[in-house]
């Protein structure tokens, strides 16, 4: 099934989240052909999970520590998420890395840690302006998928991965939907390569400034099997209208 996520970032408080969400469910009712997914700052995920049980939407949170508990100030384990609901974890997403140092030896612990636990991670991976420019981008993300999934080879399938361009992120700057599905179609191989054994069961979603003109042409592309939106979902009328896009 296609997955369509929102990314709030640091945005919408816990008493923001009920009004989105009370807003939000009636417009994708019927939407019971594609996942739909809500990441949520850590403060709503309480809120959000009493609300979305038993409805179409699933639960997910933006980061994890990979660490199962201890003194790691500041950090939520995967078993709390797991005990509030969550079902997805974003992984990696490009904030983490450039701003706050993650590199991809961490993303890795992190997804040990999400398989460990029975938590689904969406891995992020993409390139900067300036590798794009020195046309690296295959090289980038080869990297970051190799060194993210070692020891993980054989558990492809339980992940999804997020082919975010760093220079998309945020700027109303999208990579163009043909340039997505050639990279899409790079990261199928590279798993391809990585799991003889692998199902296709990963679901490659594109990031990067998609909003509700945009979001149809990309999900026509063959391997775009979903999308990550940041500013876009931030309102759940256009998020919903992105939901339905296709
Ligand atoms: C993101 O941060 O995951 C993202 C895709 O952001 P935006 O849609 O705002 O570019």
């Amino acid at each position: 099934m296609k997955l369509i996520s929102a990314n709030w970032k640091m945005n919408i408080t816990p008493s923001q989240t009920k009004e989105y969400i009370l807003k939000f469910l009636p417009l994708i009712e019927d939407a019971k052909d594609r996942e739909i997914l809500l990441c949520v700052p850590y403060t709503s995920l309480c809120i959000a999970s009493e609300m979305l049980k038993d409805t179409n939407v699933k639960l997910g949170a933006q980061n994890v520590y990979y660490e199962q508990k201890g003194a790691f100030t500041g950090e939520i384990s995967v078993s709390m998420l797991k005990d509030l609901g969550v079902s997805y974890v974003i992984v990696g997403h490009s904030e983490r890395r450039w701003i706050f140092g993650e590199n991809d030896e961490v993303v890795n612990k992190k997804l040990v840690a999400c398989l460990d636990g029975g938590l689904r991670p969406i891995l992020c991976v993409g390139e900067r302006l300036d590798e794009r420019e020195a046309g690296l981008t295959y090289k980038v993300i080869e990297t970051q998928m190799r060194i993210a999934l070692s020891s993980l080879e054989n558990y492809t399938d339980m992940i999804d991965i997020a082919y975010e361009p760093v220079w998309a992120i945020g700027s109303g700057n999208p990579a163009t939907p043909e340039d997505a599905q050639a990279v899409h179609r790079f990261i199928k191989n590279v798993l391809e390569d990585l799991n003889k054994n692998y199902q296709g069961m990963t679901r490659v979603i594109y990031g990067g400034s998609v909003n509700v003109h945009n979001a149809g042409e990309f999900m026509k592309m063959p391997d775009v099997d979903g999308l990550l939106v940041g500013g876009a979902s931030l309102d759940p009328k256009t998020f919903s209208q992105i939901v339905k896009s296709f």
